[in-house]
């Protein structure tokens, strides 16, 4: 999608700071973050939202998952514990319509969410 910037991130023409790499997915830190640990992961291809996946897509939000566990515990969360968001639509909050999943930790967060 050419003005996702979500897609530009995947295709490096917009700077991020990348976490990780591969041909399904890409981490990079989110630019607003909201604790010290918030990584985002999005397929390189263009989802716009979980309402958008797909028959076939059930491996790549594992991946992304997988992925999610492997950065917390790399850093050292597993202990305390993370949260994994995916914001789903306009009551969500969703701001950007590539799918993404919020890798969040390093302080307790709050339950029920805002
Ligand atoms: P959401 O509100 O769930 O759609 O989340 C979108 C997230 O993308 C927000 O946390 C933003 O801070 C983050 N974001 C937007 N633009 C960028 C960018 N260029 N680089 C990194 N994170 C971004």
């Amino acid at each position: 999608m050419e003005d996702c910037i979500f897609c530009k991130i995947a295709h490096g023409q917009v700077e991020s700071q990348i976490v990780y790499q591969d041909e399904h997915l890409v981490a990079f830190d989110d630019i607003n973050p909201q604790a010290p640990m918030h990584v985002l992961i999005i397929p390189r291809v263009h989802i716009s939202s979980l309402l958008e996946l797909g028959d076939g897509d059930e491996e790549l939000v594992g991946r992304a998952h997988r992925l999610a566990a492997r950065i917390a515990r790399e850093r050292g969360y597993d202990r305390r514990g993370f949260r994994v968001v995916a914001n789903c639509g306009q009551d969500a909050g969703q701001s950007v319509p590539h799918l993404h999943f919020h890798v969040i930790g390093g302080r307790a967060l709050q339950w029920p969410p805002g």
